[in-house]
């Protein structure tokens, strides 16, 4: 009886060794999921659900520069904090713009002949003048990009990543996007 029973152990375990060997068989002849890094790096078609760090899209008319408003609601909505951005700051306000301030001519005591047309006006700047990334704390949860009334932002596909200092991980997301830009100029002429 105790023969038999070892014997039927025995084959169980034989039969479990040879499903084993079976998966890995299979699994061995499967392409390989990774890269051998860094002699090989992961194509960019690869990449496209990929969540890297958030970045600056240009706009249609200037690469370099993106369709951003700076109304600041990336910055807001933000749960990390992580997100700064700088405006220009607004136009110097020009004193004979002033409705309630005499024109010169009147100033002078004089009536004037003709009407001054009135000064233009300078335009207020509203691409951002820096805007900062500090990846440190970013959770990749997509708020930022979700919340962009003008699509100016995205996730990268930016992985290859490492270094001990976190300064490397604060971004200057306008100072990337020239960069970006040039680049993709330069093989354009190639
Ligand atoms: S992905 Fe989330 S945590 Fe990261 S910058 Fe955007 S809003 Fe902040
Ligand atoms: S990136 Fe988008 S959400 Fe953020 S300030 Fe610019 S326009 Fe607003």
């Amino acid at each position: 009886m105790g023969v038999i029973k070892e014997f039927a152990e025995a084959l169980k375990g034989l039969k479990s060794l040879i499903v084993g060997l079976g998966i890995t068989g299979k699994e061995f002849a499967k392409p390989g999921v990774t890269v051998h890094y860094p002699r090989k790096v992961v194509a960019d078609k690869d990449l496209v659900t990929y969540r890297g760090h958030i970045e600056l899209v240009g706009s249609k008319n200037d690469p370099a520069m993106p369709p951003c408003i700076t109304c600041l609601m990336c910055q807001s909505v933000c749960p990390s904090g992580c997100i700064k951005i700088i405006k220009h700051p607004p136009p110097k306000k020009d004193p004979a713009a002033d409705k309630n301030a005499p024109p010169e001519a009147y100033a002078s005591g004089l009536e004037p002949k003709t009407k001054a047309a009135p000064p233009a006006k300078e335009k207020p700047v509203k691409t951002p003048k820096g805007f900062i990334l500090d990846y440190n704390y970013c959770s990749l949860c997509g708020l930022c990009v979700q919340s962009c009334p003008v699509d100016s932002l995205r996730f990268s596909t930016e992985f290859y990543i490492a270094d001990p200092s976190k300064k490397a991980f604060v971004y200057d997301l306008m100072a990337r996007l020239k960069a970006q830009a040039g680049t993709a100029t330069a093989k354009e002429k190639e």
